[in-house]
C-alpha cells in the first residue's frame, strides 16, 4: 500500500460499522479526500480526537482500494474556541458544508483551502463571526467562478444608477432596464452592494476590524444566502442550525 502525507482540515465525518469513521478531509494540493479512520470511536483512540470536524492536522494516508485509509495524523490546530462554543460551531460547520457541497473529490483547491483555513482561524480568534461569514460567502463564491457583479448591469453591461436588485440566476447587479424580465432578484441597498465589493477586495486582516453596522450582514446574508442556494445542488442543512443557535445565542444575552 502507497503512504502519503496530506495537510488537511476535517470538513465532516460519519459512523462506520463498531467503532470507525469515515472522514471528509479537505487538504492541501489534493482537495476533498474520503478516508477510514480505524477504531477512531474506541475510547482510547489516538485518531478519535483528530477525526473531529474542523480539525487542522498533518495526515498519513495509506491508499486503499475503495476507501484510503488515515494510519496517523499530527495535530496541527483544534480551535479549541471554536469548539466550545455552540454559536462558532455552527458557524464552522456551515464553512465545511459549503466547501464540502461546492467541491468535487481529488480536485486541489489551494485558494479555498487558505481561504477556509483564515476563516477558521478568525473565528478561534474571536473576531464577529457574522462579518466573517460574509467575507466567507463573497470570497468562496468567487473562487469557485461566481464573483458576485457589483460594479455594472450583469446582463447588459449598462451602469446600474439607483434601485438595485441582485440576480441570483446571473450572479450580479441588474440595471432598471434588464430586471423587468429578471427571476431571481433579491433587492440589495447601495450601502450592502458597498460593503460587499470591500468584502471581495480588501485585506481580511483589515476587514475584521471595521466596525460594520449588523443590517448591513443582514442584507448580504440574505443575497448571499440565495445565490449560494440557487448553485448549490442540495440544500444547505446546517444553515438550520446556524439559525439556531443564533436564536439561542439572543436568548441567552437577554436573559
Ligand atoms: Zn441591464
Amino acid at each position: 500500500m502507497a503512504l502519503y502525507k496530506a495537510e488537511g482540515i476535517v470538513l465532516r465525518r460519519r459512523i462506520l460499522g463498531e467503532s470507525d469513521r469515515i472522514v471528509t478531509i479537505f487538504a492541501r494540493n489534493y482537495g476533498k479526500i474520503s478516508a477510514v479512520a480505524k477504531g477512531a470511536r474506541k475510547p482510547k483512540s489516538r485518531l478519535g480526537g483528530r477525526t473531529e470536524p474542523f480539525i487542522h492536522a498533518n495526515y498519513m494516508l495509506a491508499e486503499g482500494r475503495n476507501l484510503d485509509i488515515i494510519t496517523q495524523a499530527e495535530l496541527i490546530d483544534g480551535l479549541p474556541a471554536v469548539r466550545s462554543d455552540l454559536y462558532l460551531t455552527a458557524m464552522a460547520t456551515y464553512f465545511a458544508e459549503l466547501v464540502d457541497n461546492f467541491t468535487e473529490d481529488r480536485e486541489a483547491h489551494d485558494d479555498i483551502f487558505e481561504l477556509l483555513w483564515a476563516v477558521l482561524r478568525l473565528l478561534e480568534g474571536g473576531a464577529g463571526p457574522d462579518l466573517i461569514a460574509r467575507i466567507f460567502e463573497v470570497r468562496l463564491m468567487s473562487l469557485l467562478g461566481y464573483r458576485p457583479q457589483l460594479e455594472r448591469c450583469a446582463r447588459c453591461s449598462a451602469m446600474v444608477g439607483s434601485a438595485w436588485r441582485f440576480d441570483v440566476s446571473i450572479g450580479g447587479l441588474l440595471c432598471r432596464e434588464c430586471q423587468p424580465s429578471a427571476a431571481h432578484m433579491v433587492a440589495v441597498s447601495a450601502d450592502a452592494v458597498r460593503l460587499m465589493r470591500l468584502l471581495l477586495i480588501t485585506d481580511i486582516g483589515q476587514l475584521v476590524r471595521a466596525d460594520v453596522p449588523e443590517g448591513l450582514l443582514t442584507e448580504i446574508e440574505r443575497v448571499m444566502g440565495a445565490f449560494i442556494d440557487y448553485r448549490s445542488e442540495g440544500r444547505i442543512r446546517s444553515r438550520e442550525f446556524l439559525m439556531q443557535a443564533r436564536e439561542e445565542g439572543k436568548i441567552k444575552e437577554v436573559g
